[in-house]
């Protein structure tokens, strides 16, 4: 299973992003300078698709998976 959280400074950080299209949960896998969606498909490039890791607190972290 691939992680797509990071732990640093004791902040929980999302490293990848959600699929626009499957919606909250479905993350995005980077490959060769894209976004792409292992669920539906869909594939946006990292330039046009601009994703900052987005830095969550350890509150909330569901086991989900
Ligand atoms: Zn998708």
């Amino acid at each position: 299973m691939v992680k797509h959280y990071i732990i640093k400074d004791g902040k929980l950080i999302r490293t990848n992003p959600f699929c626009p299209r499957c919606g909250a949960g479905v993350f995005m896998a980077a490959r060769g300078g894209w976004w792409s969606c292992g669920k539906c498909g869909d594939r946006y490039h990292q330039k046009i698709f601009n994703f900052k890791a987005e830095i969550k607190s350890n509150k909330g972290i569901s086991g989900e998976g």
